[in-house]
């Protein structure tokens, strides 16, 4: 960490001020200017270009186009779009296609993992991943007999890194497949891609990475580290707009060798000869099923200019940066309000966001939205998330977020608000 950082405002609008990534702050939607979002890596921000092509999208194509649409761009947009978010995860052309959900490509890549390798029991994951995925898993062990052993890595320490050590033993040569987030969602600690997916391949794993809360966030080199299959979001970093398509990778290296246990007809070899019997389509298209949701489709593909011009080399250093003074301001901000900090303090093993811990969070978060215009977002136990995206979050935000929150501790704020869990948020 830097030694330099001062907890005042006008050092905040410093750092804004040197900040080469600050006018794409322009190119979203900010209608309220005293709101602190810090939520990005549960849901984006508007990017304004997503405005005008969504407008397109219903009154021209959808409007005017008709069924005409299917030949000017909509059915080649889950592997055009694809294509597009692969420049962001490092994977090169013909190995990324968006559709459905992150938890159903989830199912189709594991379970085809699995079946490509019946004699091998062991599923391996850790108690960091997303709970969707661990549900997932459970799911796909039920319907292949119950013959998989799930193998749940723990934590280290206060739930904030990893037991490295004991997942490291537990990838045997019975081990099917490893699966992790990338990014895990409550203490934002940060996988070695490269390290685990190498060390599965030595004892002949295959490995799936869920890059959820990575894509838009950290620099991810799927070709480079040889990773077998991801899958991710499109509507936390990447802005794509709630329930936008996910997207899965298939490495072209297994393309040929696996087949999805959904056998739909944008999966099938010619999908207008409408054949009565299944032929699946070369490459990773075999992992499609049935119709895109092309409104959200298409307007998340103008949604993803902010990132692909910004880069994700120049998106990592400020989010580095804001992390690194998000953690400062912690420590000497809300340490003497009895907050610690529930991430990895080593910002190369940390992603774009870091939980702070209190023993009232719940009570303390509901504070924050209801009264102070701040929005983070709770995780339990004791779990105040607060996401930075470089690409719109701004060093006086960031300010402003943490003496907002100071400001509900000293003055007790948080204290009118029930100890339970009742909302989402
Ligand atoms: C957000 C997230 C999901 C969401 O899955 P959906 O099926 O799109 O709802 C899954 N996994 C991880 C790791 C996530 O962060």
């Amino acid at each position: 960490m830097k030694k330099d950082y001062q907890p005042t405002s006008a050092y905040a609008l410093q750092l804004d001020a040197q900040d080469k990534l600050a006018s794409f702050r322009e190119a979203f939607l900010i209608d309220d200017p005293n709101l602190v979002y810090l939520d990005g890596n549960s849901l984006g921000r508007l990017p304004k270009a997503a405005i005008a092509r969504a407008k397109q999208i219903v009154e021209e194509e959808w409007g005017r186009d008709l069924i005409r649409g299917w030949n000017k761009g909509w059915w080649e947009a889950p592997s055009r779009v694809g294509d597009k978010i692969g420049k962001i995860i490092g994977a090169g052309e013909g190995q990324t296609l968006v559709g459905d959900t992150v938890s159903l490509n989830l199912f189709k890549l594991a379970t085809a993992a699995l079946m490509l390798q019946p004699n091998k029991t062991r599923i391996l994951t850790d108690t960091f991943n997303f709970p969707s995925d661990l549900y997932v898993l459970q799911g796909i062990k039920q319907n292949l007999d119950n013959r998989h052993e799930i193998v749940l890595i723990g934590a280290r320490d206060r739930d904030i890194t990893p037991d490295l050590a004991a997942l490291e033993d537990a990838i045997h040569e019975d081990t099917a497949l490893v699966t992790l987030s990338h990014v895990v969602f409550k203490s934002g600690y940060l996988y070695d891609m490269q390290r685990i997916t190498e060390l599965a391949h030595a004892k002949g794993a295959l490995v799936l990475w869920d890059l959820s809360h990575s894509v838009g966030s950290v620099p991810v080199h799927l070709d480079d580290c040889n990773a077998d299959f991801a899958i991710g979001c499109t509507y936390k970093y990447l802005n794509g707009g709630p329930g936008a398509p996910a997207f899965l990778y298939v490495n072209k290296s297994i393309q040929e060798k696996i087949t999805s246990p959904i056998w739909g007809w944008w999966g099938q070899k010619n999908p207008f000869d409408f054949d009565l019997e299944y032929t699946p389509a070369p490459g990773a298209q075999r992992f499609l099923v049935g119709t895109q949701p092309m409104i959200s489709l298409l307007t998340m593909e103008a949604a993803l200019e902010p990132t692909l011009q910004a880069g994700m080399d120049s998106l990592r250093e400020k989010s580095i940066l804001m992390t690194d003074y998000a953690s400062y301001l912690t420590s000497n901000l809300l340490a003497p309000f009895g907050f610690s900090l529930g991430s990895p303090l080593d910002s190369a093993q940390r992603g774009s966001q870091i939980s702070i811990r209190h023993e009232d969070g719940y009570r303390i978060n509901r504070a924050l939205i209801e009264e102070m215009n701040v929005i983070p977002d709770f995780r339990e136990p004791d779990n105040i998330r607060l996401g930075f995206a470089p690409l719109y979050t701004s060093f006086g935000e960031v300010w402003e977020g943490f003496d907002r929150i100071k400001r509900v501790m000293e003055e007790k704020r948080y204290e009118k608000y029930p100890k339970q869990k009742l909302t989402v948020t």
